[in-house]
């Protein structure tokens, strides 16, 4: 009895889904403005949605030209004001640069690296199109390290293409994308390398961000199989415009968001991500707000569109 009992008996094995993992990954060259809330707010729900989901933040502050003094600061307190609690240690990329050396040495070995001296001026005269690339042979030239730019060459890499979560196509091609800087002549490393890397460290699943990233994630691909790491899945956000559908203007980016006003501008960040919150929980307090979001989150509508007006 007891034989026939254990040769009937079924197995059942759960098999681990990996935690979802979601990140925000702001730069601190302003306060936190409509736009970016969207994001932080939209990546957060994404994560914070499954159970024991995880939501990381990287403050991307390579482009030390480009950062404010009291920038990331400005953001913390705004998250914290917003109820945006993060799991982990904050990352700071200037704090990697280990990382990114590591990378790149990676790509030298495999030949995939190339020199180029290119200056800015030189690629706007040759009139190529709009995005940057080597125009002239610095491939075939071996120039020094100082005063040239770190580009990836694509040549060796295959054409790739998976869709977000959206069903909006990322597409990653040798023959129509261009050599991708990812140490520029100044020295700093690019977004494109940095961004990669840290997402495979941190263990990412998730990345939920403007749609403005788009064109960016097809060189993103392109790294990660020349790094051989794993893609994500990507889902994009409506970007956040003026009435004109311009980029939203510089003097609302710097304008820190009015902490007394939090709920009514998460009720209207929820509006923006598609999210239907109801007219009667626009003069709720903050947690009844998460609450709802958390229990209402709908990727689907949050990347409907493309763009939305603030
Ligand atoms: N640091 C970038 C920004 O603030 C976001 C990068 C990302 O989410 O991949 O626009």
């Amino acid at each position: 009895m007891s034989d026939a009992r254990s040769s009937t008996a079924i197995a059942t094995t759960a098999i681990a889904e990996p935690r979802a993992t979601g990140r925000f990954a702001p730069s601190p060259t302003g306060p936190l403005h409509l736009g970016s809330l969207v994001a932080a707010v939209g990546s957060y729900l994404d994560a914070r949605h499954h159970p024991g989901g995880h939501w990381l933040l990287r403050i991307e502050d390579l482009d030390t030209a480009r950062n404010l003094q009291g920038a990331e600061h400005s953001i913390l307190e705004a998250l914290a004001v917003f109820g945006l609690r993060h799991d982990g240690a904050i990352e700071r990329q200037s704090a990697r640069l280990a990382h990114y050396e590591a990378a790149m040495s990676r790509l030298a070995a495999d030949g995939l690296l190339f020199h180029c001296g290119c200056t800015r001026r030189e690629i706007s005269a040759a009139g190529l199109g709009d995005e940057p690339r080597c125009v002239a042979d610095c491939r075939q030239r071996r120039l020094a390290a100082t005063g040239t730019a770190l580009r990836l060459r694509l040549e060796g890499l295959d054409a790739h293409e998976v869709l977000d979560r959206s069903g909006r196509r990322i597409r990653f091609d040798p023959r129509i994308q261009t050599d991708v800087v990812i140490r520029r002549r100044d020295g700093v490393i690019a977004y494109q390398l940095a961004v990669v890397v840290d997402d495979a460290a941190q263990g990412v699943t998730d990345v939920v961000r403007g749609g403005d990233l788009l064109s960016a994630t097809g060189w993103q691909l392109a790294l990660q199989q020349a790094l051989r790491l794993p893609t994500p899945r990507y889902l994009h956000l409506p970007v956040v415009t003026e009435p004109d559908g311009a980029k939203l203007a510089k003097s609302r980016r710097s304008v820190p968001l009015d902490a007394a006003m939090a709920p009514a501008l998460l009720w209207r960040a929820l509006q923006l991500l598609g999210q239907s919150p109801p007219e009667a929980l626009r003069p709720a307090a903050l947690p009844r707000i998460w609450d709802w979001a958390l229990a209402h989150w709908d990727p689907a509508a949050a990347s409907r569109r493309q763009q939305v007006v603030a």
